[in-house]
């Protein structure tokens, strides 16, 4: 079904089977106690799904290189010694894995980092100090020892970390790199370091050794390398003894998505071709595929060798697996949120996914075939109930999901309607396949009586939210509208828009009115027209010096909140900037510390710190937070169900593969 995914790829000294490569990920498991064996059950999964080959998440040279305050380096026998479980089970899995070398130079956030320069990054409040010609030496004698120790562990390769705006995209970059001396000035002298490292790995850990370089073959920020130049570094880094180049798409300091759900599918696949022209070697696309057609289509339009998935293989550990099976509709679609995965490092939590909560608690959440065979009504087919309903029926209950409208999906069909998130649409299809697959039965347009739910052993209520509809005055005249109301289509707003309530889904609604054509978050040249990215091979990072094109919001929008403090602080650690960007380059007025006095033909009357103003609206959209829905008392409460303060799908998710796991 995909022919060109799953060619083998010989590498010379060995022959990869397929072309699927499972992308690092900060799991944040790396440095805990029981991170080894954590990591060893999460990556022997994935490894059975048939990746070809893995990539761990990344572990520092050095002190200096550390990503955090927590240890996760391998510099020593001991962190060899450590690491033996992991390649050991995924050996035994029938995969391999490759160790991931990061140094983050001028990202890290502790106190000891350095840089080619001492210039401070704009996302970092710590400031590097400026490497000596001594410390560059022993850098590059730490990567190359780092090399030998994953060889003495049992790695099968490592992949240099080259991109994102770590340490060796760093010297690459005039921006950070202003040495005078022979490690910094021309490009020759700027990608020594580099190159010095791949060839002091290559001569630490033999021939018989993958090692994949991660070269950024896109910048995406002032002053960022040229197309032009990036193919000059990629021809040195090949002669340096590279066996793979994988492609990084940005600096973390881009003011550019690259994974988030604004970015199209496979949207970054046209740079990696760029690498391709210039090298020998094979490389590797990377960047929001998420779909084996994608992937399929990126080898066979010849932009790449091999496809890089990293959150995909959160979603489902079984990816490359069904995809060679020809089974698309069994797998669970990575819907590009960042929540559970990318949010979580940032808040020191180890990383999960949001449609699949066995990802990294895989010796935690063991669904068993259950003993004893039991009668399970769930009642609600939103994210909570699909989540309980598949896990109940799969372990071997009797599961009957009661779902009182026409379609199963709950909010997620509210939330596949905003420009960027139409992968919900992929999340509701894989939990009702999966229901059907583990014969449940689904009963629409049905809320169940007491008298019906009597019959089961389980009830459990999943049956969300309502819409919280606050108490002031004028709340009933005709210009207003709930937030569901607006999303599914029922109401046309006007010119003038006030949004109530300024959470995740006000937001979401300002997004939805500002994004009614979703070109940009569905088509790569759409996407890099709305950002500013060129594809003339001189332009520096990539990048239209004249930024992005004015935005033509058609509706005139204020977002306004009671609370005082900056807008949007509960969107998400990494995506939340996203949506912040949006908004203000569409000029979406927003008003805090906001007293509401009444709502009328003249539009929201409301007092500012004492002062009265009325914000002309035809259309006024209330996103004030949800209520609990519960029809009747139950057992089992999950999801909004339960607490609706913190409606979100992820805990929803977890609730109800937790629940269905205990039942
Ligand atoms: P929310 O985050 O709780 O926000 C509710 C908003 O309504 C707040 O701005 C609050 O601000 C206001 N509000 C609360 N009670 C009010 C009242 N009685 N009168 C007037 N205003 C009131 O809820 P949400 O926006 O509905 O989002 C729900 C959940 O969905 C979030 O927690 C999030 O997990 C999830 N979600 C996330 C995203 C995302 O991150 N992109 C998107 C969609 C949904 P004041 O109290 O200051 O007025
Ligand atoms: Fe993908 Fe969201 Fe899961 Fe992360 S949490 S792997 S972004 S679906």
């Amino acid at each position: 079904m995909y022919p060109h995914l799953f060619q083998p790829l010989d590498l010379g000294f060995v022959t990869l089977p397929n072309r699927i490569l499972m992308g690092s990920m900060h799991t944040g498991l790396e440095a805990r106690a029981d991170g080894m064996e954590r990591l060893a059950a999460f990556y022997a999964e994935r490894a059975k799904g048939s990746a070809a080959l893995i990539v761990t998440g990344g572990f520092s040279p050095n002190d200096a290189g550390e990503l955090g305050p927590h240890r996760a380096q391998v510099s020593t026998k001991a962190d060899a010694e450590r690491h033996k479980p992991i390649p050991r089970a995924v050996h035994d899995a029938g995969g391999r894995i490759a160790l991931q070398v990061l140094h983050s130079g001028r990202y890290g956030f502790h106190q000891g980092i350095v840089a080619p320069s001492a210039v401070k990054s704009s996302i970092n409040p710590n400031a590097p100090h400026e490497m000596s010609t001594d410390e560059i030496e022993r850098t590059i004698a730490a990567f190359a020892a780092s090399a030998a120790l994953a060889r003495e562990a049992g790695y099968d390769g490592i992949e240099v970390m080259g991109s994102e705006g770590y340490l060796l995209s760093q010297f690459l970059a005039p921006r950070v790199n202003q040495r005078m001396d022979s490690w910094g000035g021309s490009l020759e002298n700027r990608m020594r370091f580099p190159v010095e490292v791949v060839r002091a790995c290559r001569v630490a850990a033999g021939d018989d050794f993958i090692i994949v370089y991660r070269i950024s073959a896109l910048e995406l920020v002032e002053g960022g390398l040229s197309a032009d130049e990036i193919a000059l570094v990629a021809k040195a880094i090949e002669k340096a003894g590279a066996t793979l180049l994988n492609t990084g798409i940005g600096w973390h300091e881009a003011k550019i998505p690259t994974i988030a759900q604004a970015v199209p599918r496979g949207g970054f696949a046209w740079a990696t071709r760029n690498l391709k022209q210039a090298v020998n070697i094979p490389v590797i696309a990377s960047n929001r595929i998420n779909a084996p057609e994608v992937a399929e289509q990126i080898l066979a339009r010849g932009d790449a060798d091999m496809v890089s998935l990293a959150r995909a293989f959160l979603a489902d550990e079984a990816f490359a697996a069904k995809a060679k099976a020809g089974d698309r509709a069994g797998i669970n679609i990575c819907i590009a949120c960042n929540q559970a995965c990318l949010d979580h490092y940032f808040i020191g939590q180890p990383a999960s996914c949001v449609v699949n909560p066995r990802a990294g608690r895989e010796t935690q959440l063991v669904f068993a075939a259950t003993k004893m065979r039991k009668r399970v009504a769930v009642v609600g087919g939103g994210p909570a109930g699909l989540s309980c309903a598949a896990v109940a029926a799969e372990r071997g209950h009797d599961v009957v999901l009661f779902e009182k409208s026409g379609e199963l999906g709950g909010q997620f069909n509210l939330a596949k309607r905003i420009p960027g998130k139409q992968e919900f649409a992929e999340s509701v299809a894989y939990y009702a396949e999966r229901i059907r697959r583990a014969r449940a039965k689904v009963l629409l347009n049905h809320s169940p009586t007491q008298v019906e739910l009597g019959e089961f052993d389980e009830v459990v209520l999943a049956t969300g939210i309502e819409p919280r509809k606050p108490g002031i005055p004028g709340i009933a005249h005709r210009s207003v509208v709930g937030y569901a109301e607006l999303l599914s289509g029922r109401v046309q707003p006007g010119t003038n828009v006030v949004i109530i309530g300024a959470g995740g889904i006000g937001f979401d609604v300002a997004l939805y009115l500002l994004e009614r054509n979703e070109r940009a978050t569905l088509e790569p040249e759409a996407f890099a027209a709305h950002w500013g990215i060129v594809r003339d091979r001189a332009a520096a990072g990539g990048l239209d010096p004249k930024g992005p094109p004015p935005a033509h919001p058609a509706h005139r929008i204020t977002m306004m909140k009671r609370s005082a403090g900056p807008f949007g602080t509960t969107l998400g650690r990494t995506t939340g900037w996203v949506h912040r960007a949006e908004l203000a380059r569409n000029g979406v007025a927003m008003l805090k510390g906001v007293e509401y006095r009444r709502i009328d033909d003249a539009g929201v009357h409301i007092a500012v710190d004492g002062e009265e103003r009325v914000i002309a609206a035809d259309t006024v959209v209330i996103c004030a937070g949800q209520e609990p829905l519960r029809p009747f008392a139950a057992k089992h409460l999950i999801g909004g169900a339960k607490l609706a303060g913190e409606l979100d799908a992820k805990r929803a998710m977890l609730e109800g593969a937790e629940l269905a796991a205990a039942l």
